[in-house]
């Protein structure tokens, strides 16, 4: 607690200008999804989620064949993308995604790469009355996904839904000059709306124990200070919760102010963590947080069934 503090403060005050940290850390599809997949594989051995975690690793292998061979997404124009820039606004809207041509493609081809794929029998009828969905239906998935709205009678449909969504938005923000998003608000990714999955302390910067946002969509990380609330900004009634003897690394940043969390991994203790993966593995601590009267802030499409 007391080594988030004193960090808060060494980066709000007295960084000299040339060790700021970016504000924006874009995607890397071609990296992003594979290193997630090895991390949901490592994850897996000996898991109360052994199972799922293990399919959730394979999903994640097909994602990353399926960004290393779509075709590079449409963009808006550069005065377009400066517009909505100067306005501090997302500058490639997640809305549009649904009904985006694109997203349908890269749907069909992620289905046909997990034909031979093995999955519980609940995902595989799950994928089958996905892939069998009209237009329409699959449209309305897509939005329900990008709006945060997934029945949960229809949770693991969306999983596939998700899963191809996140590689084309990933794309697209990869595409972006990183000088070009401005900051939205807290808790909106600069690039595409989308709200965090998680946030993580990284190690790979020249600024020590800097810590950066992920977008559960895009994955954008911006950077974001530490001991303030990534829902709504507070700095006050900030705590941490772990569980116990388990991971000190990944810990649940509590707001007072608006009762939410978002978890916190540390990459500098355990370079390996990885947001969307660890968030997962990590389940038991949502357990123990939203008993204690928490609402979850982060949003990841492979937890909603739980
Ligand atoms: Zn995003
Ligand atoms: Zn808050």
């Amino acid at each position: 607690m007391s080594d988030d503090q004193d960090l808060a403060t060494f980066e709000d005050v007295g960084t000299p200008e040339r060790d700021k940290p970016p504000f924006l850390r874009l995607p890397e599809p071609g990296k992003l999804f594979a290193i997630r997949a090895e991390r949901f594989a490592a994850l897996a051995p000996g898991h109360q989620l052994e199972g799922y975690l293990a399919f959730l690793g394979r999903l994640s292998q097909a994602q990353a064949t399926l960004a290393a061979t779509i075709d590079p997404p449409a963009m808006p124009s550069p005065a377009d993308l400066r517009l909505r820039a100067a306005n501090a606004m997302p500058v490639l809207p997640r809305e549009e995604l649904a009904a985006d041509p694109a997203v349908t493609a890269a749907f069909d081809q992620l289905a046909k790469s997990l034909a031979d794929v093995a999955m519980p029998d609940l995902a595989r009828a799950a994928l089958a009355r996905a892939v069998a969905a009209e237009p329409e239906a699959r449209q309305a998935m897509f939005a329900a996904v990008l709006a945060d709205a997934v029945p949960v009678e229809a949770v693991a449909e969306h999983i596939f839904a998700a899963a191809a969504l996140q590689v084309v938005a990933a794309s697209r923000s990869a595409r972006l000059d990183p000088a070009l998003p401005q900051p939205v608000a807290d808790g909106v990714c600069p690039c595409c709306g989308g709200p965090p999955v998680a946030s993580a302390v990284v190690a790979d910067l020249n600024v020590e124990g800097v810590r950066y946002v992920q977008c559960s969509l895009c994955a954008t990380q911006w950077n974001h200070v530490r001991v303030k609330c990534v829902s709504c900004g507070s700095t006050k009634g900030i705590a941490y919760q772990e569980i116990e003897g388990i991971a000190d690394t990944i810990k649940a940043e509590t707001c007072d102010e608006c009762r939410t969390y978002v978890k916190i991994l540390n990459r500098r203790k355990a370079p390996e963590l990885e947001p969307v993966a660890d968030d997962v593995a990590s389940l038991g601590l949502d357990l123990l947080v939203t008993e204690a009267g928490w609402r979850r802030a982060g949003v990841n499409p492979f937890l909603l069934g739980y």
